[in-house]
């Protein structure tokens, strides 16, 4: 997150039970402190392998309504909330164990999760964090979706959302730092159209829903069971969701973020293109000249971050340009992603 020099962790666990919003199952989440440099990890206890799934975007495996972690056998759904959580707060180090496949849906929003950061602490870890920085426009496009990041100093998501309809348009730019995140962002709930629910509910989705945990848009109605948190809730809680799929990158991003009508499967997608991005091997700054200068050889050949090659560029010219790889396929239902 914007701001943060060193890695963070949690000074120590917390605990949530509730149930999981698309499996229904009752599930225990505990959020652990973690190492320097481990990143964030899931945990299955209630395997007997103990699985851990690192939160990357290599261990995607479905995006149709909620992001979907594998590795072997083991699976974790609905990662997006929990996520944007630790990483709205800075958080670049923990564990979080679940002894179900789903963490707990809570009231929809993250609010329990930035509780139980809260009530867990934060600590900062001697080892500097590694932001993860766009160096160059990169777009992607998805059923509809156009997902765009440009360079930024900060971690910035401009993003509108709207109904094939056309109704319920809104629009929401935030310059996200801890304070902003926990205000403006992480009390919007999740929510879907009233005629998806027949769909959902055949494709073994939304078993945990109910109006205590989502909103339901029903024509030009809005069902819930409280008034609505903020007049842009729904644009907001797709910012919620973007926070979530990209912090899967594994580093603070430092970009701003364009979203027109997101989704999982494109956050997911650019979330890939970002770290393509980052990884570009060097080849403009294998021999550089600046005038006057004998010519510089870079010791860095392959995968530099763009920290690196920023620190190692002796101009500060960049030798990246704009992101001319082809999209890479992203698994994903083909269906509109509307949590
Ligand atoms: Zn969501």
């Amino acid at each position: 997150m914007c701001g943060v020099l060193h890695q963070q962790t949690l000074a120590k666990p917390a605990s949530f039970s509730g149930i999981g919003l698309h499996s229904g199952n009752k599930v225990s989440m505990t959020l652990l402190p973690a190492p320097p440099n481990s990143g964030i990890i899931f945990r299955r206890v209630d395997l007997d392998s103990r699985a851990e799934i690192p939160a990357q975007v290599g261990n995607v495996a479905e995006t149709d309504r909620s992001t979907t972690l594998s590795r072997g056998n083991a699976k974790v759904q609905t990662v997006e909330h929990v996520l944007a959580s630790l990483c709205g707060f800075g958080v670049t180090n923990a564990v979080i164990e679940l002894d179900s496949s789903e963490p707990p849906v809570a009231d929809g929003s993250a609010r329990q999760f930035c509780k139980m950061i809260r009530e867990a602490g934060i600590e900062a870890q001697a080892e500097r964090v590694e932001p993860m920085q766009v160096t160059a426009p990169i777009e992607y496009t998805h059923n509809g979706t156009v997902i765009s990041a440009f360079p930024h100093d900060g971690f910035k998501i401009t993003c509108t959302s709207s109904d094939n309809g056309g109704r319920f348009t809104q629009f929401f730019s935030v310059e996200l730092t801890p304070e902003t995140w926990e205000i403006e962002i992480a009390h919007a709930r999740t929510f879907c159209f009233y005629k998806e629910i027949e769909y959902l509910i055949k494709n073994g989705l939304i078993r945990g829903g109910s109006l205590e945990n989502a909103i339901v848009i029903r024509d030009d109605a809005v069902l819930t069971a409280e008034p609505m948190r903020y007049r842009e809730e729904f644009v907001r809680h797709k910012i919620l969701d973007i926070i979530g799929d990209l912090s899967l990158v594994g580093a603070p991003l430092r970009g701003h973020i364009v979203a027109v009508k997101p989704g999982h499967a494109a956050n997911c997608g650019l979330a890939r293109r970002i770290l393509q991005q980052a990884r570009r091997p060097l080849v403009a700054a294998q021999s550089f000249s600046p005038p006057g200068d004998k010519p510089v050889k870079s010791t860095h050949s392959t995968h530099a971050t763009s920290s690196e090659r920023r620190n190692n560029s002796p101009t500060g010219l960049r030798a990246d340009h704009a992101d001319s790889a082809a999209p890479l396929p992203v698994p994903d239902g083909g269906q509109g992603d509307a949590d």
